[in-house]
């Protein structure tokens, strides 16, 4: 049941209810990506702006000066999803689906356990915090029983 599937999964993968997916990402692609997860029941997104560099670096950007600033930093957005562990798989690939383009610079995924979520509004905590309105838990019962 590795969390992990890829070529070179690490040997240990800290067990876990729930895990941060945390993308950065090409800010155009942004949208359709929130879209498509929305779609699917993830409904508790945070995305912040952010600037950084990979292997993109300052030398294979074709348009230069489009996508980057004075400082070779290229603007992107970090979008954080915090889902139950049975929704990481389908998350990521899901991100990769609708974030990729094939070309360099298309971002990275970093994956997190997470100890706890606790609701500020009701001070739940673990899975009942987790859950969402509308969440994944909602669309299946609700595709599967009524209408
Ligand atoms: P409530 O029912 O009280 O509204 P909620 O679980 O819907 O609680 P919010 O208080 O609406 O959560 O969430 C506030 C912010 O927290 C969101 O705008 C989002 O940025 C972030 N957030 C909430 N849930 C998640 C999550 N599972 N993963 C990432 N970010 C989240
Ligand atoms: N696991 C939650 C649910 O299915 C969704 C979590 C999220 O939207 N990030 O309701």
């Amino acid at each position: 049941f590795p969390i992990i599937r890829a070529q070179s999964s690490p040997d240990f993968v800290p067990e876990a209810k729930f895990y941060k997916v945390e993308a950065i990402l090409r800010p155009w692609r942004i949208q359709q990506v929130s879209k498509a997860l929305l779609k699917m029941g993830i409904r508790g997104v945070t995305v912040s702006d952010v600037r950084g560099f990979g292997a993109q670096g300052g030398l294979t950007e074709r348009q230069a000066g489009s996508e980057f600033s004075e400082d070779n930093f290229v603007a992107k957005v970090k979008m954080e999803i915090v889902v139950s562990k049975d929704q990481v798989e389908g998350v990521i690939a899901k991100i990769i689906e609708e974030a990729r383009t094939g070309e360099i610079g298309d971002g990275k995924i970093f994956l997190t356990p997470i100890a706890d979520v606790i609701r500020v509004r009701t001070g739940e905590r673990g899975e009942k915090a987790e859950r969402m309105m509308g969440g994944h838990a909602d669309m299946t019962s609700t595709s599967s029983l009524s209408t």
